[in-house]
């Protein structure tokens, strides 16, 4: 039986594509082999990334001048990686400035590892309000090596309902929870970023977009493995590349397309946000947490309105049990803020919101009897 897994990522992926990679498993494409036991500078393999880089083009409209680079160290290398690469300098020259606005834990993250090789300036944060919403007016500083935001922030969930203007700045977003959710327009960033395990695949993998102008700016003393322009030079295979990851992101991609690309997908998600987020406005037990201009579309908080903070804490801990046991799975929110969580990924069907708004609704009568 298949539950309704409403985990913050890894997350659910598209049944078909499972399917696909079972039936698959012994002999992909009339190989005789897995894709974990395929060489991957076999002639078997590379059809599969190049597939893999083709179809994110073509679902993203990603410009001829980004490159796509299939990475490993999750997100969380990138905030050393964008630093390294595109803010540090050689050894005893004058640092540079970068911006990040504070929107959560990982631009926290993100701040920290960059504050070891650039000048970080928080321009704006909203931790003022438990990170509930995102901040406004936000400005580039001219001369900046980079500008960072997090896109979809899955911990609190915020998404920025626009994208800062930062002239010549190139501005960097984390897009680990939202990439492929809504349409966007790549142009307007110089470096995109996700770890794989929410909309695009198994953990493991991490996709870098990055404009050309921006490869091939590190230092000297950069490590290889942490160098864009050697991942690049090397098409993501200057070591052993996360193949079977790889391989599972081409089989998202080919299902993406299959529900109508990213504009179709898009509408889906929206409907089943606006499902959800028009339930929990409506409750008398449960309230979402993020702001209204700032609501994910991706990761949905919300928590119980019980004002006394012991039959609060009773509330939240019961529900995702119950939940669990009627098949609704993973709604404990994030250990950092406590609460509870849907997160309604690509692959959570509309369906699977239903079921998580009928069983509430019938909590809610336990809970007033
Ligand atoms: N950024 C965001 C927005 C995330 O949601 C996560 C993981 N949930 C990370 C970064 C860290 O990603 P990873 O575990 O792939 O390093």
């Amino acid at each position: 039986m298949r539950v309704y897994n409403f985990s913050s990522g890894p997350s659910v992926l598209p049944l078909e594509v499972l399917e696909k990679a079972a039936a698959e498993m012994t002999d992909t494409n009339g190989t005789g082999q897995s894709v974990m036991e395929m060489s991957h500078r076999s002639g078997d393999f590379k059809p599969i990334i190049d597939r893999a880089e083709k179809s994110l083009r073509e679902i993203m409209k990603i410009p001829a001048n980004y490159k796509v680079l299939f990475l490993q160290g999750g997100a969380s290398l990138q905030f050393s990686m964008v630093p390294l690469n595109i803010a540090a300098v050689e050894t005893g020259a004058l640092r540079k400035k970068i911006t990040i606005i504070d929107t959560g834990i990982w631009s926290v993250k993100a701040a920290e590892e960059a504050a070891k090789y650039a000048d970080v300036n928080i321009a704006a944060s909203s931790k003022d309000r438990n990170y509930t919403y995102i901040p406004q007016n936000v400005k580039a500083n001219p001369g900046d090596a980079y500008f960072h935001i997090t896109l979809n922030n899955t911990i609190v969930g915020t998404k920025w309902p626009y994208l800062p203007e930062t002239g010549s700045v190139p501005l960097v977003s984390d897009i680990s929870s939202c990439i492929l959710s809504e349409p966007i327009d790549v142009s307007r960033f110089g470096i995109l970023y996700a770890g794989a395990q929410k909309n695009l695949g198994p953990a493991g993998t991490t996709v870098v977009i990055i404009r050309n102008d921006l490869i091939g700016r590190a230092p000297s003393w950069t490590p290889a493995m942490l160098r864009y322009d050697i991942h690049e030079t090397e098409g993501s295979m200057y070591n052993t590349p996360p193949c079977y990851g790889i391989y599972i992101i081409g089989l998202v991609l080919d299902w993406v397309k299959k529900q109508g690309g990213v504009e179709a997908l898009a509408e889906i998600n929206r409907k089943k946000a606006d499902l959800f987020y028009s339930y929990l406005d409506g409750s008398k037990n449960f309230m979402p947490t993020a702001e209204k201009a700032s609501r994910s579309i991706m990761n949905i908080n919300f928590v119980s309105r019980e004002k006394d903070p012991e039959k609060k804490k009773a509330v939240e801990t019961r529900f995702p049990k119950e939940a669990a046991a009627a098949g609704l799975v993973n709604l404990a929110g994030h250990r950092l803020v406590g609460g509870m969580r849907a997160s309604i990924y690509n692959a959570m069907p509309v369906e699977g919101v239903k079921a998580l708004i009928t069983f509430m609704e019938k909590f809610e009568k336990n809970l007033q009897e």
